[in-house]
């Protein structure tokens, strides 16, 4: 790209999109549509987001790929075919480049670029946007589609950085391939990630010691080769597809029921429970319509699940520690597995308890020491989450009017409207940011959903002569409110968990999610848009 944007060679654009995961890929793509010209930036060497950082072993969706797929070409749609119902990374990956060839949106991003500061110039009225390549771009709006879930978080366990043995984080696994054979590892964490990465190394490894604090309910996934039939009858049907996900509550193919859980019979619920059982997926969450409101069915169905693992592991000592207790089922992330509470019936798989029984003290050169021994390790790998919803905001300058950084805006909390803009900061758009949907309906439902909603207002901007745009502080004021009152009606609130930012050391506790369901959010986001726009201040 030449001197583009470099210090004294300033380039000026008219959107600035960071990251080239899902969301900054529909950005890149639609507002190329729209005449505008743009310049995506992406930290990786290449597309892909959550599915280029997360290569660790066993990565899998737990979406149906078709579902977790872009709707916005009909090419991309009839041209790509699934082999798995719950595609692996690796075929993700091929996917998302497949997508960024066929529709040739990488020239529009810079790789291996690191914003470091983007900041309004209320003067000019546009954002500067400088990298660590020492480039300076100007725009006159900056997406940041920056993802919920892209700043993993390590430990806070004494002694990390004095392992001397291999030390992998699964969230920036290595590119090469990694051995475990004859090795002693350890994993510390037991979420979506640690579940997928146990099962799939737990036959490999030389011994395998899983450090759980906080088990997890999973289920099974049972993942299935898609047929030539079936594929071909998805590809006929794509645009209805689509539209049935937009109008379910989590934004996807889901099973979802409007049968509340004590108003059938305890044999019907039962039989209701082995049925979605046998199906997998996560059909057990949609089983029931009350699931996320009503504490005594909750407690119910995970009693139900927890009953499945003593059918599974030998050891009954180590089934009860697997078992999840004191917080409610889908409070967290329900995970999706297909042999993880078999692995633990392998000899040379360990459940290390470390909240009941050994606490872990101290990461040393060799290991890890818990409150009853030292366990020594060739390798260790980090499973331990992520700075979820606000971490990739919080990471870089970002300034908007009177100089306010996102910083001081969130320090109580994430704080929007929409989950798409913010008092204060004109101009500046985010995809599925705090306060919308983002974790609990389909992301790139979501992404496509806020992009063609960003498109849609700098277009009435061009044709209205505006310069600038942000939400009023009252309209900001009443979403959190609404944000803040649904949260308090759900069990999702009750868990201590990324999506309350319960796992990152001081930061602020609270939901911010929006839990009304996606066709609600997308109601709200229309409403926001009729009549010129109302809740918003522009100029
Ligand atoms: P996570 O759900 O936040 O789990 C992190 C794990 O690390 C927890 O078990 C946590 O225990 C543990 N941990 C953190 N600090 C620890 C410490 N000091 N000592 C011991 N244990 C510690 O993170 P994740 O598994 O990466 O999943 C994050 C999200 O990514 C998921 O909720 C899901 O949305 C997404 N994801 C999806 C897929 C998929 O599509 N299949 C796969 C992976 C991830 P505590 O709970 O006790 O803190």
């Amino acid at each position: 790209m030449g001197n583009a944007g470099q210090e004294g060679a300033v380039t000026r654009l008219d959107v600035v999109v960071v990251g080239a995961g899902f969301g900054g890929m529909v950005a890149i793509y639609k507002f190329r549509e729209m005449g505008l010209k743009i310049q995506g930036f992406e930290a990786g060497s290449d597309v892909g987001g959550v599915w280029y950082w997360n290569r660790y072993p066993g990565a899998r969706v737990d979406l149906p790929s078709i579902d977790y797929s872009f709707g916005f070409s009909r090419e991309v749609e009839q041209e790509w075919t699934w082999s798995e119902e719950f595609a692996a990374q690796p075929e993700l990956l091929r996917y998302i480049n497949f997508v960024a060839d066929r529709l040739s949106l990488r020239p529009h991003i810079q790789f291996n670029t690191r914003v470091e500061s983007a900041v309004w110039d209320e003067a000019r009225q546009l954002w500067v946007v400088r990298t660590n390549q020492g480039q300076v771009f100007e725009a006159t709006y900056c997406v940041m589609a920056t993802g919920p879930l892209s700043v993993p978080t390590d430990p806070d366990i004494p002694g990390l950085k004095s392992f001397k043995g291999e030390l992998l984080r699964a969230a920036r696994w290595p590119h090469e391939p990694v051995q475990f054979a004859g090795k002693r590892v350890g994993i510390i964490g037991t979420g979506s990630t640690g579940i997928q990465i146990v099962q799939d190394i737990g036959p490999k490894s030389g011994e395998l010691y899983v450090f759980q604090r906080t088990p997890s309910f999973s289920m099974p996934m049972r993942n299935r080769q898609l047929t030539p039939d079936f594929v071909a009858e998805v590809k006929r049907h794509y645009p209805a597809l689509r539209e049935a996900a937009r109008n379910s509550p989590n934004g996807g193919l889901r099973p979802a029921s409007t049968r509340a859980f004590f108003s059938v019979s305890k044999a019907q619920r039962e039989s209701l429970l082995e049925d979605a059982w046998k199906q997998g997926g996560l059909a057990m969450l949609g089983t029931f319509s009350d699931l996320l409101f009503n504490a005594e069915a909750n407690e119910q169905v995970a009693e139900f699940v927890r009953s499945k693992i003593d059918d599974v592991v030998k050891d009954p000592a180590t089934a009860e520690k697997l078992k999840p207790r004191g917080y409610p089922i889908f409070a967290r992330r329900p995970c999706l597995d297909s042999s993880y509470y078999e692995t633990y019936n392998l000899p040379t798989v360990h459940l290390v308890d470390c909240l009941n029984e050994e606490k872990i003290l101290e990461i040393t050169e060799t290991g890890v020491r818990t409150s009853q021994r030292h366990i020594e390790l060739d390798m260790l790998i980090l499973a331990t989450g992520y700075d979820g919803l606000t971490g990739a905001l919080l990471a870089f300058e970002v300034r908007g009017r009177d100089g306010h950084t996102v910083n001081e805006k969130w320090k109580h909390g994430a704080y929007s409207h929409l989950g798409l803009m913010m008092h204060g900061f004109p101009n500046l758009f985010m995809t599925t940011g705090p306060n919308g949907p983002a974790a609990l309906a389909n992301i790139i439902r979501i992404s496509e959903h806020d992009v063609e909603w960003i498109g849609k207002l700098i277009t009435h901007m061009a044709e209205h002569g505006h310069r600038t745009v942000e939400p009023s502080q009252k309209a900001e004021d009443d979403w959190m409110q609404l944000v803040q009152d649904l949260a308090k009606r759900t069990l999702v609130s009750q868990a201590k968990t990324w999506y309350v930012g319960a796992n990152v050391k001081d930061k602020p506790l609270g939901l911010t999610l929006f839990t009304g369901g996606f066709p609600k959010y997308r109601e709200y986001c229309a409403l926001a848009a009729q009549d010129g726009y109302k809740p918003y201040l522009l100029a």
